[in-house]
């Protein structure tokens, strides 16, 4: 669907839980996020209901996210039945990849194309310092088991922080000599990380500026909120997602739906839309709010502009 600027809208990113296994210091509070009840959060039923009229109304791209996808039960279930929906192209997943040793295989049977992965560190006591508890060990039995069904591309995110892992972006960079591509990804404000001192937002020029090989690629996808590039004999991409120092919001395709059923059509901004009530309605009044939640995507979003209201989400209650 073509939303009020003009713009292709073909991509819907679903947060299937805000329940995680881990509690990345700049995504979820230290004590965890509050469990909701049955009744707020969606069914699998009721997503597949929103994905549904979502296909209809052109989206051919959807990634399921979280919280962490693989801890909500029956999502085995749920990607089978969006990848067997006519219209979907693309269907790919984000993980902390802690649990992708015991899913890879099946996911890949019923029908899931690729996943991303988020790691913003290969040290084993870092990483259980970022995490509040996390095993380094079983993220890379997960990125092998991925490997070995081919959910592929496999996209490593790291999210680059200042002063804890900067010092590692030529070491991710050098993964993409093995086939897997790489993207760095500049901090945002929002929720636990809005309060966080400027010295941790490291720019994705900075960034660049530790690796001088870099070959740009040419054919790169304007909607992708990701620029790549690639070392001289890498197979993998290196990718910088620039969402705060470099507005991409002028091809912007997606739209976000929260596990408690709320359509955002912008990450960065506070405006929300229940379509609880419509989807329990029908269908024609489910499509008729996707359709009015595109039509309500903001311009731009003004994440580094001094002024801006705080993103009140954690991320993990948002789908990164
Ligand atoms: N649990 C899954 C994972 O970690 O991949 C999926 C959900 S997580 C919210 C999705 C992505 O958002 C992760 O790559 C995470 O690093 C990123 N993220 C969370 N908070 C962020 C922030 N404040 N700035 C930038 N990225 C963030
Ligand atoms: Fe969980 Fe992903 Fe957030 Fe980490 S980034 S706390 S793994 S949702």
């Amino acid at each position: 669907m073509i939303d009020a600027l003009g713009r292709k809208i073909n991509y819907l990113r679903v947060s299937v839980t805000d329940l995680c296994n881990l509690r990345c210091r700049y995504c979820m509070p230290i004590e965890g996020i509050r469990k909701m009840s049955h009744n707020q959060i969606l069914s699998l039923e009721e997503i597949f209901k929103v994905v549904e009229a979502a296909v209809d109304l052109g989206i051919n791209k959807v990634r399921l996210t979280g919280g962490e996808p693989l801890v909500r039960k029956g999502i085995l279930q749920l990607v089978e039945k969006i990848a067997t929906l006519n219209g979907v192209d693309d269907l790919a997943l984000t993980t902390n990849g802690l649990l992708l040793k015991k899913y890879a295989k099946d996911l890949k049977d019923v029908g899931l194309k690729r996943v991303n992965i988020s790691l913003d560190t290969m040290n084993k006591e870092k990483y259980h310092e970022i995490t509040r508890g996390g095993d380094l060990i079983e993220v890379f039995e997960g990125i092998e088991a991925a490997k070995n069904v081919s959910l592929c591309p496999i996209k490593i995110n790291i999210v680059v922080i200042g002063g804890f892992n900067d010092n590692e972006i030529v070491d991710f960079a050098e993964l993409t000599k093995e086939g897997i591509d790489v993207r760095f990804i500049e901090l945002m404000p929002i929720g636990q990380a809005s309060s966080w001192s400027k010295s941790h937002f490291i720019s994705n020029d900075a960034i660049k500026a530790k690796l001088p090989d870099l070959i740009p690629e040419t054919d790169g996808d304007k909607s992708s909120p990701a620029s790549y590039y690639r070392l001289t004999g890498a197979s993998g991409k290196i990718g910088f997602i620039n969402s705060i120092s470099s507005h991409f919001c002028r091809y912007c395709n997606r739209i976000r739906l929260t596990a408690d059923g709320k359509l955002k059509p912008c990450l960065h901004s506070n405006q929300e839309i229940d379509i609880k009530p419509f989807i329990r309605q029908g269908k024609k009044e489910l499509t008729g709010a996707i359709r009015d939640a595109i039509l309500a995507k903001p311009t731009e979003h003004s994440l580094n502009e001094t002024n801006n209201k705080p993103i009140i989400r954690d991320m993990v209650r948002i789908g990164g």
